[in-house]
């Protein structure tokens, strides 16, 4: 059996997909991102799933997935911010017409952790979310799927994956990355490296 026709079987099989979204899939470069999204969400839509990406385009936000089941801790640039933080406000795209503070008048930016201060509340109800849905993946069959996450931001999906696919005994992991697809011994016999850049990989599954 191949690789991808294992994954699409374990896909099937699991009773939760976990699935982390990392630099490979930035939009910037490739122009059917759109159709990748749409890909994944045929995929998984009738599963119990949940994303966690740190990719900040806005992009998966366009796709059909579920949004009640993703999180973006890394924030989203579609959103805007205060630039100067005046308030914890956050608003929707095209929401401030001139892309411009209504309290105090400095421009908008993007919510993301490039803001230069960054307002969290963006995603924490979703991280809330998320966190009770991991909890309740602890005595299950447990697939995650780790795309194209290398080190520029490790403790959001990288590390804490590891971590909890060496804490729940019946889990799997896939970590497929063009450069980084090592795995540590932590996880030995319950994961899976695949040296292939994810997004190639996914438009072939
Ligand atoms: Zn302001």
């Amino acid at each position: 059996m191949t690789v991808n026709e294992q994954i699409l079987e374990e896909i099937a099989a699991c009773e939760k997909l976990l699935i982390g979204i990392g630099e490979e899939w930035k939009a910037e470069g490739i122009p059917d991102m759109g159709i990748l999204y749409e890909k994944m969400n045929e995929l998984i839509k009738d599963k119990d799933f949940f994303i966690v990406t740190t990719v900040t385009d806005g992009e998966i936000l366009k796709s059909p997935l579920e949004q009640s089941r993703m999180v973006a801790p890394c924030g989203n640039a579609t959103w805007r911010q205060c630039s100067k933080t005046c308030t914890k406000d956050i608003w929707e795209p095209g929401e401030i017409p001139q892309d411009v503070c209504p309290h105090c008048g400095a421009p908008l930016t993007g919510n993301t952790i490039e803001a230069e201060d960054y307002i969290e509340e963006g995603y924490l109800p979703q991280w809330k979310a998320f966190t009770m849905w991991l909890a309740g993946t602890l005595n299950k069959k447990l697939l995650v799927l780790e795309l194209g996450v290398g080190f520029q931001t490790p403790t959001v999906i990288r590390w804490p994956f590891e971590k909890t696919v060496s804490i729940n005994k019946k889990s799997h992991m896939y970590r497929i990355h063009g450069k980084f697809a090592q795995l540590p011994d932590t996880v030995k016999g319950k994961a899976d490296a695949v040296l292939e850049n994810s997004t190639e990989f996914f438009r072939k599954l």
